[in-house]
């Protein structure tokens, strides 16, 4: 429907204009819509306000897992896990039975938009909070590529960048700090007033999410932080597109405690030991975060119990509200089928599932209530762009349910 001109690229059965203006995209990671809504009614997030009244709001749905690496893979590729093949962080290798942690763009069966926007000439910077991810989003970028999580260590060669504390005017910050997000986007900036980038991706990290809700101090403080942020990314003329890879829901029974279903452990207590293993996408080493417990998990008959007597005991306990083998999974949610597991387990609204007690380490949570994502709830996100539509894309967004996927098409062909 966009007009093709000269230049334009194509990316997954996509094409995409090369920006006439600097163009930014979001990636404001856990921001579940209702931090959103709570922001504009109280005034905390005047810039986005403006950005909604001004430009164009919608909720758009993250891809299933509603997991970090598989939907910052679906934005940048324009496509569901099943074209850029990553479904967690986390998986088992079923030829091997090793488990595998991905750390690396080894998995990713994909070109990105980003990639196929600098071979076309546009200079293009990624900026993510945490290492792991940037090795995933730079794959085959040539451009600026870096963590603010390593930003002390980013060179020439590895990243396009040096002396990044020098440019942003401050140390790395801390994993765990707020500042590991606010250090990205402040990067961003600092690329956009110094007239070096034509099309940035900022992807921020969760933990303020997993912390604290709409309302509760950390949370709002960091929110009106990215919000001024967005302010000047605005005042420097680019076209700003923000979504996020997942909601965030507090897991939690009426009184607070962690609602957690150990899959595992209820599965093998059933039928012996080593009937079934468990596997929690979830897991990667920001662990303090949610202690490896996500809504959604994988799992696989290790034994001479068949599946479906696994799937039928899973479907009864209470906290689970949907299981499904893994052809139907893999189907229903544009996931790759080689990595999915036997049946797949996806909790309710308040609850996650793990494997045993013993992989999950809840001392992390200091205190603060478990926040998490990975299921169904967790896949209303917002979608917001500093533009307007144009009348075709607005009949796009009126005809079909957006996904955060879509947000490089609607700003790059979009806008007016
Ligand atoms: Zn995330």
């Amino acid at each position: 429907m966009a007009e093709r001109g000269n230049g334009d690229i194509n990316v997954n059965g996509r094409s995409y204009r090369k920006p006439a203006r600097p163009t930014v995209v979001i990636c404001y990671d856990g921001c579940d819509p209702r931090y959103i809504s709570h922001g504009t009614s109280t005034g905390l997030l005047p810039n986005m306000s403006r950005m909604m009244s001004e430009g164009f709001y919608a909720i758009a749905d993250a891809a299933m897992p509603t997991f970090t690496n598989p939907n910052n893979m679906s934005i940048v590729t324009g496509a569901p896990p099943k074209v850029h093949g990553i479904a967690g962080n986390y998986y088992l290798d079923k030829a091997t039975g090793r488990e595998v942690m991905i750390t690396d763009a080894s998995l990713v069966s994909s070109g990105t938009i980003l990639a196929a926007l600098a071979g076309a000439g546009a200079r293009v910077g990624v900026i993510t909070a945490k290492d792991k991810l940037r090795k995933m989003l730079g794959v085959g970028l040539n451009g600026i590529c870096f963590s603010s999580e390593r930003a002390c260590a980013a060179t020439r060669a590895e990243n396009g960048i040096e002396a990044v504390e020098a440019l942003v005017g401050r140390p790395t910050p801390d994993m765990y700090s707020p500042d590991l997000s606010l250090f990205v986007l402040d990067a961003g900036i600092k690329l956009l007033e110094a007239g070096r980038s034509d099309v940035l991706y900022l992807s921020l990290s969760d933990m303020v999410q997993h912390s604290a809700g709409p309302g509760e101090a950390l949370a709002d403080a960091f929110n009106r932080d990215v919000d001024r942020r967005v302010g000047r990314i605005l005042e420097l003329g680019a076209t700003l597109g923000i979504v996020a890879d997942h909601g965030m829901t507090d897991k939690c029974t009426p009184d607070g405690e962690p609602q957690v279903v150990y899959l595992e452990k209820v599965l093998n207590d059933r039928f012996g030991a080593g009937a079934a293993r468990v596997i929690c996408p979830i897991t990667d080493p920001f662990v303090k975060h949610h202690a490896a417990l996500g809504s959604f998990v994988r799992v696989y008959a290790m034994g001479s119990v068949p599946a479906q007597d696994l799937m039928d005991a899973a479907a009864r306990i209470p906290g689970i509200a949907l299981v499904l083998d893994g052809d139907s999974a893999a189907a229903r949610y544009e996931m790759p089928r080689e990595r999915e597991g036997d049946f797949v387990a996806i909790a309710d609204t308040y609850s996650v599932i793990g494997s045993r007690p013993d992989e999950h380490d809840l001392s992390g949570l200091n205190g603060h209530k478990l926040r998490s994502h990975g299921g169904l709830s967790e896949q209303p996100v917002p979608f917001m762009l500093s533009r307007p539509l144009t009348a075709a894309y607005r009949a796009v967004a009126a005809g079909r349910r957006l996904r955060n996927f879509d947000i490089f098409d609607f700003a790059l062909n979009g806008t007016k």
